[in-house]
């Protein structure tokens, strides 16, 4: 082997290993260039894919936004139950308030306007087609809990009380920490099955022969804040002036119970 033959085995050689170096070089580099090109792109894609306008143009993948806002109350009901923001009580322990008797709650009852004995849901039903019962939903400064025990029907003459009550209260607390907070009407009309359904739960003479059962009384046993961000001191100060406020101007009976405040209106 000549000495220029041998130099060209050995730099051959040498480029040999200079191209496999630089062909694995280039595949590693290229490997990368792969993963960062395509990375995004699988990114891109999925934010497109989730996105509720594309989706909606794409009848395959309308389920799957149907689905996933099925699934989203519950979620959310989740996060709402993580900051729980308890009532505040409305009862003898709390509110100082006089006890009217419960005679004079009876008297009142029967003497109102409009007043009759709710004996039935026929009767109720009927007193509503004349008048004489008007429905009660959620207003400025109160709402209605879910009902068990009576329907949410009043004489007119109470529905228009508890309205006053409603906006006196939020009047009261607007502009604080504690607005938004609304008064939780536990129980209004009852019929004789309902008060005596009760009656064998619960046996408090006041309400076995009820006010409840002539829609001239309602049970008042909580107030709901919005958040947690005030304590139940101003709404409980804010109840407990517009009750004893009405009380003197002899607008209403109260009967401060264990659980509630039992509230009736005067003819
Ligand atoms: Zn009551």
């Amino acid at each position: 082997m000549s000495e220029i033959a041998s130099m060209t085995v050995r730099s051959k050689k040498k480029y040999r290993w200079d191209r496999i170096g630089l062909v694995l070089g280039g595949m590693v580099l290229f490997s990368f260039g792969l993963a960062a090109w395509v990375a995004p792109e699988v990114g891109l894609d999925a934010q497109v894919l989730s996105h509720p306008q594309h989706n909606a143009t794409v009848p395959g993948l309308a389920t799957v936004t149907a689905i996933r806002e099925a699934r989203e109350p519950t979620v959310k009901s989740v996060k709402a139950t993580e900051e729980v923001v308890l009532p505040c009580s409305c009862n003898k322990n709390v509110l100082k308030l006089a006890k009217n008797p419960y005679t004079e709650h009876r008297r009142a009852a029967r003497n109102l306007p409009n007043s009759f004995f709710v004996k039935d849901k026929n009767e109720m039903n009927a007193g509503k087609r004349n008048g004489k019962l008007v429905e009660v939903s959620d207003a400025r400064g109160y709402h209605i809990s879910a009902l068990s025990h009576s329907h949410a029907v009043l004489l007119p003459e109470v529905k228009e009380l508890l309205e006053d009550l409603g906006n006196d209260f939020a009047d009261l607390l607007e502009g604080t920490s504690s607005e938004g907070t609304r008064i939780r009407v536990t129980s209004l009309t009852r019929t004789v099955k309902q008060q005596n359904r009760l009656g064998r739960r619960n046996y408090n003479a006041i309400d076995q022969a009820s006010t409840h059962s002539y829609g001239a009384s309602f049970d008042i046993a909580f107030t709901d804040r919005p958040d947690n961000d005030a304590d139940c001191s101003a709404p409980t100060r804010a109840i407990q002036q517009v009750l004893s406020q009405y009380q003197k101007e002899k607008r209403i009976l109260v009967i401060p119970e264990k659980a509630c405040m039992h509230v009736t209106l005067r003819p």
